[in-house]
């Protein structure tokens, strides 16, 4: 690696980019010089004027032969013209740099003119800009948290990447590294296409006879959409040429795509429409947080959100409980995975369930919706998936990542699983290890951690010996790896853990060979697709069910809630506390039990809880001790497996919460008693967990006055009609946001 030095800095090319450049460096003193050339005398005085250099080039040779790093910064057409003068005064130790908006002609040129290239050269391309032009539009900022793409070349020396890549980094960039073919190709798809459309849309509309019109009620869209053709048309011109082949490549695709569109409107084909417009519109949501790395809707994550409730009397009303979190993730992955077109109703729109249907977009499955718990999947049979165009972002859904690690591991391409911050902190190892032993390539992060890089095997094999599985996500990656598999996978089932993929197989046509507690996934399995109505979520329901129950006066129906066997934990341990709930019309949606629920307030006292209740209950957690904390006296919980209480966030984020609004919790040798009685108002902190927030906000339904709970952002996401659903039967629910 040599070593490079960027003390004095020579801008070829004194316009907005090489200005603002100029600037940003002068004004954090990065440099010790920095020194403007321009063809235009003009723009040079401005620049010194303005203080964007420290002095004007006056002849070009000098400064070259003197500078540490030349920046070229003109139009793309002469950057050929401009290298080959300077050519003769570089230094084998010079760095030489450009901002140019296409990388492929100048490389090409310069190996023209080279031969072998300097070691010191690094082309680079700043993705920031202005509609103006020149350097008194320069900006000092105008990089920060900008990207600045670097396509270094082979013979690039590393040293001289570093110090470019550091000088834009300390003007406040983002470095990138790219190919210069694929520079090209990208920039063609997102930026010069961009530009063209909008430079052809306004000039199509300026012909027409009443443009003046068209102009004057253009508001919103033609705005948004045609804001940058008022960008500099010669520089345009230049990159249409300099990236002609890619642009030309883009041009078709595009144009393949508005006819496809023509087409479905001149046929009055509203699903086809419908189809470009529902893709479109959540692959541009889906941009917007791989950009940003995190999870689904990152706002509202973190904004500051505060629950207000007024102690409550008499809830009446009927609730349409939103759809099942699990159930929703599996209906989209066998619909995907079947022969055939699948309806899915009630689909729940959280983020993590939208995670995993964007994840099966990513693998080229057609799906429509969700509009309104709508998703219309063209199912591509087993066979069918396609490999993604880059890594699978699953943002902060362990359940997305788990059960996709099992189906990726068996298809012929290679995948990245990957996540948010959240995510990529939580051990992946249950369920990677299990399906190591069928043949499966997973590299991990440390710890077993994402990103997960799965290289697909189409030959998994089966084991002689059934897995032995506890946890309801391992079997169920564990399954969908064996509807690959040549011999069937088993999984022996040590405890009970929820069915809803064996329910979902079977409602695909996909029977599941049973001896005792064990499974098997018999070997050539086919799903055939179907429609499904997707259950309520009893988890969801729980906070309902608890909120009618303590408060005196109450009597709602809880409409359509799945009452699958390995969910149902809470309402048998109310019922044993004194509950009143019905299960009304309970029937079939598929193959998964549904039932309206009616709860009317009772009278609840402590009970001790059975420990295989409990471990039906275990997301209802939060909804239980509040039903403790006003019952009448102690109810005790056993903890499932040892020091399970100690480790859980949640559990203690309830202790904190009910304590402070009185409640007696004592905690001792593996059991959580609480003492039943009187609430206090108070102010509290959920911890962002929006289970917990939902909870301490049924318990101010029972105190003495209001109480307010802060961290209530993540209940949006979690349940995004918590609120409304709550009002409607006579919650007095204020949300607040600072
Ligand atoms: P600009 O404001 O027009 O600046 C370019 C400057 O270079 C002008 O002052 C121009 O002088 C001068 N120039 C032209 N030929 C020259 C020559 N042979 N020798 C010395 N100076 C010469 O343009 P810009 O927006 O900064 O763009 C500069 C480069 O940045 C282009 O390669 C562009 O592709 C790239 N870029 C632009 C943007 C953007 O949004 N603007 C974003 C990223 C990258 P005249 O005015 O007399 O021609």
């Amino acid at each position: 690696m040599l070593k490079f030095s960027t003390r004095r800095v020579l801008v070829i090319g004194l316009g907005l980019i090489g200005g603002s450049l100029a600037r940003a460096l002068r004004s954090r003193e990065l440099v010790d010089e920095v020194v403007g050339y321009d063809r235009s005398r003009s723009e040079c005085e401005l620049g010194l004027s303005l203080g964007v250099i420290d002095r004007i080039g006056e002849d070009l040779e000098q400064e070259v032969r003197r500078a540490d790093m030349v920046l070229l910064a003109v139009p793309v057409k002469v950057m050929e013209s401009v290298l080959a003068e300077i050519k003769p005064w570089l230094r084998p130790q010079t760095l030489i740099t450009d901002v140019g908006s296409t990388k492929g002609n100048l490389v090409t040129a310069a190996r023209a003119l080279f031969g072998e290239l300097p070691p010191g050269f690094v082309p680079g391309h700043p993705i920031a800009g202005a509609e103006k032009s020149g350097v008194g539009a320069s900006d000092e900022d105008l990089f920060v948290r900008r990207k600045v793409i670097l396509t270094p070349l082979p013979e690039s020396d590393s040293g001289a990447v570093l110090a470019i890549a550091r000088l834009w980094q300390a003007v406040g960039a983002e470095v990138l590294q790219m190919e210069v073919a694929r520079h090209d190709e990208v920039l063609a798809a997102t930026s010069h296409l961009p530009h063209l459309l909008a430079f052809s849309l306004v000039d199509t509309l300026a012909h027409e006879a009443e443009n003046t019109d068209i102009f004057r009620y253009a508001a919103g869209g033609f705005r948004d959409f045609t804001r940058i053709a008022a960008s500099d048309p010669s520089m345009w011109h230049d990159i249409c040429f300099a990236n002609r082949d890619q642009l030309l490549t883009q041009i078709d695709r595009f144009t393949d795509g508005v006819a496809r569109l023509r087409d479905a409107v001149a046929r009055g084909d509203s699903q086809q429409l419908l189809g470009i417009f529902t893709r479109a519109k959540s692959a541009r949501e889906h941009f917007s947080r791989i950009l940003a790395r995190s999870a689904y809707s990152p706002d509202l994550h973190h904004r500051p959100v505060r629950f207000r409730i007024r102690p409550g009397q008499g809830l009446t009303g009927r609730v349409d409980i939103s759809g099942d979190r699990s159930i929703s993730h599996r209906a989209v992955m066998l619909a995907a995975l079947a022969d055939g077109v699948t309806d899915i109703e009630g689909f729940l729109e959280g983020e993590d369930s939208l995670a995993t249907l964007q994840a099966f977009r990513d693998l080229g499955v057609v799906i429509e919706g969700p509009h309104q718990g709508l998703v219309r999947v063209f199912g591509v049979g087993l066979e069918g998936l396609q490999p993604p165009a880059g890594p699978i972002y699953l943002g902060s859904s362990g359940t997305s990542m788990r059960l996709l690690c099992g189906l990726l591991a068996a298809q012929p391409f290679d995948t990245e699983l990957c996540g948010d911050e959240a995510l990529s902190r939580v051990s992946m190892a249950s369920v990677v290890e299990p399906l190591r032993r069928l043949g499966a390539q997973i590299e991990t992060a440390a710890g077993e951690c994402a990103p997960l890089r799965i290289r697909g095997n189409p030959n998994l094999k089966g084991t002689a010996e059934p897995f032995r599985v506890a946890s309801a996500q391992v079997k169920s990656a564990l399954l969908l790896a064996g509807l690959y598999t040549a011999e069937p996978v088993c999984i022996e089932q040590t405890s009970p853990s929820r069915d809803h993929t064996e329910r979902m197989l079977a409602q695909f046509g996909a029977e599941l060979e049973r001896q005792g507690q064990t499974l098997c996934m018999p070997s050539g399995t086919r799903l055939q697709s179907t429609g499904l109505r997707v259950p309520g979520d009893l988890s969801v329901a729980a906070f309902f069910i608890v909120a009618a129950t303590i408060t005196p006066g109450s009597d709602i129906v809880l409409e359509h809630v799945g009452i699958n066997p390995t969910r149902i934990g809470l309402v048998h341990i109310l019922q044993a506390m004194g509950a009143d709930i019905t299960l009304l019309d309970v029937r079939d949606a598929g193959t998964e039990p549904v039932a309206d629920i009616r709860i009317r307030h009772a009278e609840l006292h402590g009970i001790d809880i059975a420990p295989q209740w409990r471990a039906l209950a275990l997301d209802e957690c939060p909804a239980l001790l509040v039903a403790a904390a006003c019952a009448g006296g102690e109810t005790v919980l056993t903890e499932p497996s040892s020091g399970a209480f100690a480790t859980s966030a949640r559990l203690q984020a309830m202790e904190r919460g009910l304590r402070a609004m009185g409640v007696q919790l004592t905690r001792s040798q593996g059991q959580l008693r609480i003492q039943g009685g009187p609430i206090a108002a108070a102010r509290l902190d959920s911890g962002g967990d929006p289970r917990v927030a939902m909870a301490l906000t049924l318990a101010g339904l029972r105190a003495t006055g209001p109480v307010a709970i802060d961290g209530c952002a993540a209940v949006a996401l979690f349940c995004p009609e918590f609120a409304d659903q709550a009002r409607r039967i006579g919650i007095e629910l204020y949300r607040e946001e600072d």
